[in-house]
């Protein structure tokens, strides 16, 4: 970016122009819009800027510019449609000390003068550098179109109303009000011929009356990833929600089905990676409940597994503030369907162990005789770091090294990939497998030899 655009407070300060023809009426067209002091130096003015400067609109010198003339000038134009006279007059303003712009003339001028859609307030400049004039104008002309003609009007009148939306807490709750003023209430005021102002004295009332409620909180299981294996109340959760407030694993298809107007925050957690403090969480799930918005916090698979719904839950209790829980899918679920597997069977497992590879403190120390006991499974989240670790302990406690495991990567989601495996191959098929996204191990289970298939996506 060579040229940087900024907005310029030009009301009360001085603006000089020097020429009288086109180039100069051009310009001046852009300057009588600002409420700035505009002098022009022309020996022979067209009539337009006689008229102007008799309306009382610039002042008119009828004579070439002299040294000081440019004094306590923010900017000049050097419009005279004469190289010789552009550089004469802008040289002089230079020495003024204004900023210099020569018109059609980039490589002499400090600044440029964008395109502009003008719905003031509201300004939108458009700039190209000199590359392609054509190009800013097509884009000015699809602005022009698609910003409506009554959003200076909605702009003038909104900032006025800046101190009283103030009632409204900073942040969510006043871009909300703001956000249903210039999308809808506004316009249509306008469109029904009303006063605006009069729809946002009504808009207020209503938005302080909703705050006046209390907010809530749904803890929510996403399941594994895939929008197609939610809860039918998950979903119906989720898209009443106002503020969603998710953790890394939920993919973009599931944030989807929140509503448009929903405020969508990340509060990852990454095992071994920098992360949210867990009291970070908690106070922006009470700031935002406490707002009177409905939360909801979606966790990956099941909220109450590996999902510290206890410290969020207890957050809310000590607040007061009201919650439920909707189930998900846990990773081990989805896991086993996808291998075809059960997770329990008489006579081979009637107990099922879920276990985490490591915890606050590291790896974790387990049940390791009872792990290590033929028949018996566990399904170990997060534990692709840990598999070295627990395939000794195990070895230690006397697993056979030819116990199956199963490692499968995105369970439930787009890019699942199931890989067999022993005790003995554990790590060695970790490392070797590159696995980059979610993964759970399921000790004591081995993949059916047909892979199932999706019914429904073999039809
Ligand atoms: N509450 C989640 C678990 C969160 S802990 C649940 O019930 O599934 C995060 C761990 O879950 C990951 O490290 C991984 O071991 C496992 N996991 C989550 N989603 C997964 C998926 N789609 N496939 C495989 N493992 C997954």
């Amino acid at each position: 970016m060579q040229h940087f655009p900024i907005f310029l407070a030009v009301a009360g300060r001085r603006i000089v122009l020097s020429g009288g023809g086109a180039a100069a009426i051009s310009k001046l067209r852009l300057l009588l819009k600002t409420e700035a002091n505009v002098t022009v130096f022309a020996e022979d003015p067209a009539p337009e800027i006689v008229a102007w400067a008799e309306d009382g609109r610039l002042t008119l010198r009828r004579r070439p510019m002299e040294p000081g003339d440019a004094l306590c000038a923010a900017l000049f134009y050097a419009a005279d449609e004469d190289a010789a006279e552009d550089a004469r007059t802008s040289a002089i303003a230079h020495a003024d000390g204004a900023l210099v712009n020569v018109v059609d003339d980039l490589a002499n001028s400090q600044f440029i003068t964008p395109a502009i859609v003008d719905r003031d307030p509201v300004t939108v400049a458009i700039g190209t550098e000199g590359a392609a004039p054509v190009l800013a104008r097509r884009i000015k002309a699809d602005l022009e179109e698609r910003l409506p003609a009554s959003l200076g009007r909605l702009a003038r009148v909104g900032k006025a109303f800046r101190r009283a939306a103030e009632a409204l807490p900073m942040g969510r709750a006043r871009r909300a009000f703001w956000a249903e003023y210039y999308d809808r209430a506004g316009p249509r005021a306008i469109a029904e011929g009303s006063e605006p102002r009069e729809a946002l004295d009504a808009l207020i009332e209503r938005h302080l009356a909703a705050r006046a409620e209390p907010g809530s909180v749904a803890f929510v299981g996403a399941g594994p990833g895939d929008p197609d294996l939610m809860t039918l109340r998950a979903r119906r959760v989720l898209s009443d929600a106002d503020v969603v407030i998710h953790d890394r694993l939920v993919p973009g298809p599931i944030l989807e089905l929140a509503r448009r107007e929903a405020v969508v925050i990340e509060a990852g957690k990454i095992g071994f990676g920098p992360s949210w403090k867990q009291s970070d969480i908690d106070a922006l799930i009470l700031r935002h409940a406490g707002e009177g918005a409905r939360v909801v916090r979606l966790k990956s698979g099941d909220p109450g597994i590996f999902g510290r719904l206890d410290e969020e839950t207890a957050a809310c209790d000590a607040a007061g503030i009201a919650y439920e829980v909707v189930p998900g899918i846990t990773a081990a679920s989805a896991a086993a369907a996808s291998m075809g597997r059960s997770l329990t069977r008489r006579g081979r497992n009637g107990e099922l162990r879920i276990v985490t590879g490591h915890d606050a403190e590291g790896f974790a120390e387990r049940d390791w005789r009872a792990l290590a006991a033929p028949g018996a499974v566990a399904a170990i989240y997060m534990g692709l770091r840990a598999s070295r670790f627990l395939q000794g302990r195990l070895l230690m406690h006397g697993a056979d090294p030819a116990t199956p495991a199963a490692v499968v990567e995105n369970a439930g989601r787009p890019g699942e990939r199931r890989l067999p495996a022993t005790l003995a191959t554990l790590p060695h098929a970790i490392e070797a497998a590159g696995l980059s996204g979610p993964a759970v191990i399921l000790l004591g289970l081995a993949p059916r030899e047909a892979v199932p298939v999706r019914l429904e996506a073999a039809r």
